[in-house]
This record gives structure tokens, sequence and C-alpha cells, in this order.
């Protein structure tokens, strides 16, 4: 679809920034929870979902925070979806080990390599670089937030993002999680110092199946707030356990961007992949 073609042409340029972020993957290790520092592309600069660096106070960090166009989160409405055929995610995930590390903003878990995980968007692969988790959600559906917003952060060899995105509700415990929770670190990592979840986890069986996916151009959730992501959220909730979630909260109580304008974009809804 030529409105992706366009966005995606211009994210490559801003591709320094493109790993910090909602994918904040190699930015921020040496943050604390309580501080939450961040380093951005310009030096260091803190945000937080609280207080004086809060959602309100990004654009400080990140202008595109305050000035963008097309941010994300969103609020989706159910009653307001085009339904063009062509974008539907092929999933090729597979049983690889991770490793798990807390970033001070988030507890994030990384493949062993980022070539045995990819998605396939519009004849575009884009590789597994790392999934990691917000409570509550980022988006909603028709209005309403899940407990838990899981994002796959995929990038393809020129750089662009492509993110899937799967809310969470508690309710049965969620088995491919487990090894993610048990193995969590409770304090900031160090540097470079993941955790190894034990055995292998398959980020396929974090998909519902069946779900329909709602795809939309929009960015990344946190500073910098890169324009130009590929977003593909799964319209079916999963499930974790309130206990699952309760150990993540006990460790992030609130990480989730409030909705952002829509700015006249679309969303659209494509079949289950
Ligand atoms: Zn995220």
């Amino acid at each position: 679809m030529n409105r992706h073609a366009t966005t995606l042409g211009a994210l490559a340029l801003g591709l320094p920034l493109l790993l910090a972020g909602c994918a904040t993957h190699d930015s921020s290790s040496s943050a604390s929870p309580s501080s939450s520092a961040s380093a951005s592309a310009t030096g260091a600069a803190s945000w937080s979902y609280t207080g004086s660096t809060d959602p309100e106070h990004w654009g400080d960090v990140s202008t595109t925070c305050a000035t963008g166009t097309a941010q994300s989160p969103i609020n989706i409405d159910r009653t307001d979806l085009t339904h063009t055929a062509t974008g539907v995610p092929e999933i090729h995930y597979q049983a690889t080990t991770f490793e798990v590390e807390n970033n001070g903003h988030t507890i994030e878990a990384a493949p062993a390599n980022h070539t045995d995980n990819y998605v396939v968007i519009d004849g575009t692969q884009y590789f597994l670089q790392q999934f990691h988790l917000h409570t509550t959600s980022e988006h909603t559906i028709d209005g309403k937030h899940a407990d838990l917003e899981l994002h796959l952060v995929n990038k393809s060899a020129d750089g662009a993002i492509a993110v899937l995105g799967v809310l969470f509700n508690a309710g049965a415990v969620n088995p491919t999680l487990a090894g993610v929770f048990d193995s969590m670190p409770k304090s900031v990592s160090a540097d470079d110092h993941p955790e190894p979840i034990p055995g292998t986890l398959n980020p396929a069986d974090l998909l519902p199946a069946g779900s329909e996916v709602l795809e939309y151009e929009g960015s990344l959730t946190t500073p910098p707030c890169t324009e130009g992501v590929r977003w593909n959220v799964y319209e079916t909730p999963g499930s974790i356990s309130a206990k699952q979630l309760s150990a993540f909260q006990a460790l992030y109580p609130k990480n989730a961007r409030p909705v952002q304008e829509l700015d006249g974009r679309s969303v659209n809804e494509v079949p289950a992949p």
C-alpha cells in the first residue's frame, strides 16, 4: 500500500534513533526504575510514566513526542475500520532461546539471534529484535484498556519497524510467558547482562490464534516517539494469570503512554495470519 511505502522510506532516515524508545533495547540499561533515565541521541535525557518527566513532558526529550501527527498508541474504534485484505502479517517465528533484562522502563526479552524469527508484510521481512511489556495496555479497543500489552518489535534490513501488539487480560496462566516472568530481573540489569530464560520460547505462541489484526501507521510509544512504525494490533486478547500480572506490576505498576490523536489516520482490519 502506498501509504506504507512512503512512510517506510521516510523511516529509514531516522534509523539511528530507532532502537531507543518503544524498542528500548540498548539505550537505558543503567537506569533505575525510579529515575527512569534514558539516553537519547542528543545526550542524557530522562523520561518516565509519572512525575515531572511523565508523558506530558516527553516533548522535552524528543519534540516528535509533542508535535508528531502519527503517534502511538491510539484508541481503535471497531465501528470505524477499513477492510483492505492486504498486509496480512505472515509469521515465521520458531522455538528460540531468549534472554531477559530489566531496562528501567520495562521487562524486555531478546532472541539469541536476529535471523531465526521474522514476519513478512507486503513482501518485506522484518526480523524480531525483542519483545517487552506494558501495563495497562497502551492501545485501547472501543475505549477499553486490557491489563497488559506485549510488543514484538521487528526490523527490516533497511531499518523499518513493524510491531506486533497483543493485549492480555488476567485469566488463565500464560505458559509461553512463564519463563519470562520467572527469569525477569527484579532490579535494573547491568549493561549487557541479561538473564537467560531456561529452554526455548516460540514467539508465535504469544499470538492469539485466529485473531484478526488491526493495522495502522504510528510511532514508537516511548521517546523519541519516532514515526513510520507499522503497527499490527491483534484484535483478540490473550490471557495471563493474575499472579503473572501482579509479578510484572510489582516492578512496573504503570508503564503505558496515554492514547494519542488519530490525526486523520485510518485503521485497517485484516484477516488472521
Ligand atoms: Zn512497547
